[in-house]
């Protein structure tokens, strides 16, 4: 029985994003972190992952549009037609 570290890492990457996303399952994310405490290689992609996540998110937050300022913002893209008739 050799070790299977590689389909382990491909497993628990798999679930990653579930897991950044906190819909993975206590088991499972118990599973993760000791997997990740234990492979620099997990660690490095989870931290990418959470930092993509995280600038996704504080990004996402920042462009919160109000109406008017993206009725201009289409008109300069050249979107008018996707606003709604008043
Ligand atoms: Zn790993």
């Amino acid at each position: 029985m050799g070790h299977k570290h590689t389909n382990t890492c491909k497993d628990l990457l798999g679930n990653l994003s579930d897991y950044i996303d906190g819909e993975l399952s206590a088991e499972l994310c118990q599973e993760l972190q000791r997997h990740m405490a234990g492979c620099e290689n997990c660690r490095v992609v989870y931290d990418t992952m959470t930092k993509t996540v995280y600038l996704y998110q504080a990004s996402a937050q920042e462009t919160e549009i109000p109406p008017e300022v993206r009725g201009r913002l289409y008109e300069k893209l050249h979107l008018d037609d996707l606003r709604k008739p008043r």
